[in-house]
This record gives C-alpha cells, sequence and structure tokens, in this order.
C-alpha cells in the first residue's frame, strides 16, 4: 500500500535556524481550515499575510502584547514550506479570496491527499493544546514547554505531551471475500472494516480480536500489519491490519455494528473514500480480489 503521501508531512518542534522561505499558516477554526485563493486552485495562506490580516491590528495596539491564545505554533515543513498554526474563532468574517473549508474536504479540493495529513496534524496539536490549558493533577494554569512540544505546570511539575490514541482497523477475510460492516454512526449505506481504541494493556493483536469478536461475534487468525496513519479527530493513529476468518457466524452487537457481511471485490457496497486508511485497504481488497478469476 503505498502511505507515501503523508512523508511529504515532516512533523518538528522548532523551525530550522535560517528562515524557511514561502512559510505556511494553517488557521483552524474547528474541523476547518482557512484557505487561499489563488484563482485556479486553493493553497494554505501564505504565513506573512496571513498573520498581517490576524495579528496586525493586534500588534499595532500599543502596549498590548500578542497573548497566548492567538500564538502561532511551528509543526514542521511540507515540502519548502515551513508550516504553523493557529486557532481561529468562529464567525469572523475574512479578505475577499479567503474562505473555510472542512478538513475532510481538502483532499477533494486541492487533489493533495498530503494536505489532509498536515492539517489533521495542525488540528490534533490545537486540539490538545485548548484542551490542556489546566494541569489535572493540582488545578494550575499551565505553559508551553520552550524545548519540547510539551504543557508543563510551574507549581506541581505536571508535564503533559500530546495524546496520541491508537486505534485498530482489520480487514478480514474470508477466501476471497471481505468482511464490510455497516456502523450506526455512519451516513446511509456506508460500509466499513471493523476497528476499535486500543485498552490499557492490550496488545494490538489482543485488540484486533477483541474489537471484532465483539462487534461481529466471529474469530480471526494469522493477524498480520499492514500499514498505520494519523487519524486526527481528534488525536488517533490508525494501525491497520488483515486477518483471516478462523470460525463463528456473524452476529453484530446491534450497538455499535447494525449490519455486516462477506462482499466479494467485484460487488462492494458505497466505502469511505481515499483519505481514510479504511478506504485504501478495502481499494487494495478490490484490486487484489478483482483481478482473480
Ligand atoms: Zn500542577
Amino acid at each position: 500500500m503505498d502511505s507515501m503521501e503523508g512523508l511529504k508531512y515532516l512533523p518538528a518542534f522548532q523551525a530550522a535556524e535560517k528562515p524557511e522561505g514561502n512559510a505556511w499558516l494553517l488557521a483552524i477554526e474547528n474541523r476547518r481550515i482557512l484557505m487561499k485563493n489563488l484563482g485556479d486552485r486553493i493553497s494554505i495562506p501564505d504565513r506573512d499575510e496571513l498573520k498581517r490580516i490576524l495579528w496586525g491590528s493586534i500588534k499595532e495596539d500599543a502596549g498590548k502584547a500578542v497573548t497566548e491564545d492567538i500564538a502561532e505554533e511551528y509543526i514542521g515543513s511540507y515540502g519548502e514550506h515551513g508550516c504553523y498554526c493557529t486557532r481561529i474563532n468562529e464567525g469572523r468574517e475574512w479578505p475577499e479570496g479567503f474562505q473555510l473549508v472542512e478538513l475532510r474536504e481538502l483532499t477533494a479540493l486541492t487533489g493533495d491527499p498530503g494536505l489532509f495529513i498536515l492539517s489533521g496534524a495542525a488540528h490534533h496539536i490545537l486540539h490538545w493544546k485548548s484542551m490542556n490549558q489546566y494541569c489535572g493533577r493540582c488545578g494550575h494554569k499551565t505553559v508551553a514547554k520552550k524545548d519540547e512540544r510539551a504543557m508543563a505546570c510551574n507549581n506541581c511539575g505536571n508535564v503533559i505531551y500530546p495524546r496520541i490514541s491508537p486505534a485498530t482497523i482489520t480487514a478480514i477475510l474470508r477466501e476471497d471475500r471481505l468482511l464490510l460492516a455497516h456502523n450506526r454512526n455512519f451516513g446511509q449505506g456506508l460500509y466499513s472494516l471493523i476497528a476499535g481504541y486500543v485498552e490499557p494493556g492490550e496488545s494490538l493483536e489482543q485488540c484486533v480480536e477483541r474489537e471484532i469478536r465483539e462487534e461481529v461475534g466471529i474469530k480471526v487468525k494469522n493477524i498480520r500489519y499492514f500499514s498505520s496513519q494519523p487519524w486526527s479527530f481528534p488525536d488517533s493513529l490508525m494501525v491497520a491490519f488483515i486477518a483471516e476468518y478462523d470460525s463463528g457466524e456473524i452476529e453484530v452487537d446491534k450497538i455499535e455494528i447494525v449490519d455486516a457481511g462477506w462482499y466479494r471485490a467485484d460487488a462492494l457496497p458505497l466505502i469511505p473514500n481515499t483519505d481514510s486508511v479504511a478506504g485504501k485497504i478495502i481499494r487494495w481488497f478490490r484490486e487484489e480480489y478483482g483481478k482473480k478469476e
């Protein structure tokens, strides 16, 4: 499976010493990002231009410091672009040429799936920061650490790193068929793979077995790693596996999964798009098994 697209984004905590040319500023509002319309395409806004729009007037306001909640944060590079992110408020009016775009529509609108990964990282970091403004142990206000990406409590010494929640997602094969399931939370007619969060004390393989047992009541064998992908809504890392059907009959849990079945490559239902790891594996299955006699 091709997972190279995410590699265009190289996460980093501190910007390189020499200024990077043409830096970007990712301005995130909930699950939307502010984009610049360049006529024939849309792009992540130029950092200097957007900074003037966002904070120009504030900086000119004599004696008023730029406050924590409007500060920007460096998150790494994307090709030649140094990347910064910041949170923006809802309901603000933007100058002509700027538009808010749903993160989930970014790939379709730009043709670049790597931008989805990049903006997801911005969303993840900003969400984590906003959720950790106060120490969970003593309640004091936290401050961003200077030497690494973490929030620190100067009162009790608590250090809070970005939380990453691993989850597994599994393609279950039964000869030439794939198990697909409809989750209660999915859009109408959409089918996907079995997925779920890893529990404390559990290995990834155990998570795969448990989620499948709980949600569709079958047993699997030969669990093999397939690929992984960040899923920053808000803080997940999806670890994808392939497993073979072992025994049992499908019995959906009716809590999360309301329908499930075995599908051949040439007769798939509606499936997720290629931004998600599920969408990628199901298309891999269609390629691999669709061409067999
Ligand atoms: Zn504390």
